[in-house]
């Protein structure tokens, strides 16, 4: 019987384990699915915006695998501490299938980023999400203007987030702490900037439209940005996406604009950060330097310069992998070499290593990408499975008495539980539904760890 590890709890995780204790051509495959919180189900948790319900709801079809008889959820375990390496969880189990997805942000590399008030959108997504890793007063909102950099859908999120009225995420799971901030909020415009074109932009469709949607913002756009996109004019040869995208914001340029709301989110194109301008050790303001196609998909420098005030900066430039100790990695791609899944160690693919998700192929796609990124690699494990079988476990203990023996206070599936009731509870006692507890002593005490 194999047993086996999956390091990592979001849907890449998740998918693997399903993958695992479903198939039929190799049976009684056992999962322990590692995550280093005491809380499932990764970005879908703590990257998914609370608005975003409907995907958030996902992890009603996550936790389905959580709860299947051959899998068991290891929470608040990291490896890579404590000496648990990949080598000793080599020791505990046949395979390990690593699903730690992309941890950090991406950096711009321009003078000033690391300004008071210029920030990675990844912690500002910690924060209202309330990753116990996340300083619950990490923001204030006390600037008019904000700048998120980039065009992709955490950028979306963030800007919508910042535009949205604390009443409008009452309803949802968002902090109390994190609620009170954005209530108080002095943000009135946020200016969402991409370096190409609106045709370019790696926004989806459905999460641009909901921008023109609330209830207490409204887009505008520039029309003398919108001209220099050669496929702004003609969109025939666009893929779908894109000519979707296209439609949208020429919907935005064309109609009049609505009065009354009072927020602003400018989304505005050809413009790449060279400086996160700075007063006093605080950022004022980022300078753009205006760009124009250069006629193979990317972009040049104009010589043109502009700056827009921003008294809070939020980077959504795209995640980025770190590496494990112990596991190979590729420094430029953020990810872990491997072939169909299987960890490329000195050139070759070996048996008992595998990753999925984020970590094995980038930070790109949506949830639903995992599925079958996670399939291939469980194919690649079962394809194995003969070999593992004939590698000893070299431990003959259960992995959760080892991992106590090194210091560690695993949160099992019925301590989630315990915490889920008291999220709960909380909403109930402030009037909310679920509201998150944000920080390590709650969500271990709530566990009962
Ligand atoms: P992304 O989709 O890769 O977008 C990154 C954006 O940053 C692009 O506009 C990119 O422009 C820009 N950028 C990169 N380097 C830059 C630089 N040095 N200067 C200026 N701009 C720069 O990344 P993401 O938004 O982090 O999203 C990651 C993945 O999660 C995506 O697959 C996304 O769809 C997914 N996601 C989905 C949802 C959802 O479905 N609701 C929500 C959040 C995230 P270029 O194109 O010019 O490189």
């Amino acid at each position: 019987m194999l047993r086996v590890a999956v390091v990592g709890s979001g849907p890449s995780g998740v998918y693997a384990a399903q993958a695992l204790v479903e198939q039929t051509l190799v049976p009684g495959v056992r999962v322990d699915v590692l995550d280093r919180l005491p809380c499932p189900y990764g970005l879908v948790r703590y990257g998914v915006a609370p608005d975003h319900e409907k995907i958030k709801s996902l992890q009603n079809n996550l936790r389905g695998v959580l709860e299947h008889e051959r899998v068991g959820f290891l929470g608040n375990v990291e490896v890579g501490a404590r000496g648990l390496t990949p080598e000793r969880l080599l020791g505990l189990y046949h395979a390990v299938v690593y699903c730690v997805g992309a941890a950090r942000d991406r950096k711009l590399g321009v003078p000033g980023e690391d300004l008071v008030g210029s920030v990675s959108a990844t912690d500002f997504v910690s924060w209202y999400s309330a990753h116990p890793d996340a300083d619950p007063a990490g923001f204030a909102l006390g600037a008019r203007s904000a700048v998120v950099i980039g065009v992709g859908n955490v950028a979306v999120d963030v800007a919508r987030v910042l535009a949205r009225g604390a009443g409008e995420l009452r309803p949802t799971d968002v902090p109390e702490s994190a609620l009170d901030v954005l209530d108080r909020s002095l943000v009135r415009d946020v200016h969402m900037v991409g370096r190409r074109g609106p045709s370019q932009a790696k926004f989806t469709t459905k999460e641009l439209r909901e921008l023109g949607s609330m209830p207490a913002a409204r887009v505008v756009v520039e029309p003398s940005d919108l001209v220099l996109d050669p496929a702004f004019a003609d969109p025939s040869g666009l893929a779908a996406a894109s000519r979707r995208n296209v439609e949208v914001v020429r919907g935005w340029a064309d109609g009049a604009p609505a009065d009354g709301p009072e927020r602003r989110i400018h989304l505005r194109f050809f413009l790449r950060p060279v400086e996160v301008v700075g007063e006093g050790g605080r950022v004022v303001a980022v300078r753009f330097e205006r760009t124009e196609p250069d006629g193979a998909g990317g972009v040049r420098g104009t010589g043109a310069y502009e700056e827009v005030e921003a008294g809070l900066v939020l980077r959504a430039v795209g995640y980025r992998g770190v590496p494990l100790a112990g596991l190979p990695f590729d420094a430029a791609s953020g990810t872990v070499p491997h072939l169909a899944g299987r960890v490329v160690r000195a050139g070759a693919a070996s048996a008992g290593e595998y990753v999925a998700g984020w970590i094995k192929r980038g930070p790109t796609g949506v949830i639903g990408t995992n599925r079958p990124c996670a399939k291939e690699t469980v194919a690649s494990l079962l394809a194995d499975a003969e070999e593992l079988a004939r590698r000893p476990v070299v431990e003959d203990v259960e992995p959760e008495v080892a991992l106590r023996e090194l210091g560690m206070r695993p949160v099992r599936w019925p301590g989630w539980l315990s915490i889920e009731e008291a999220e709960a509870h909380l909403g109930r006692s402030l009037g909310r539904r679920t509201v998150k507890i944000g920080d390590w002593p709650g969500l271990l005490g709530a566990a009962g760890a």
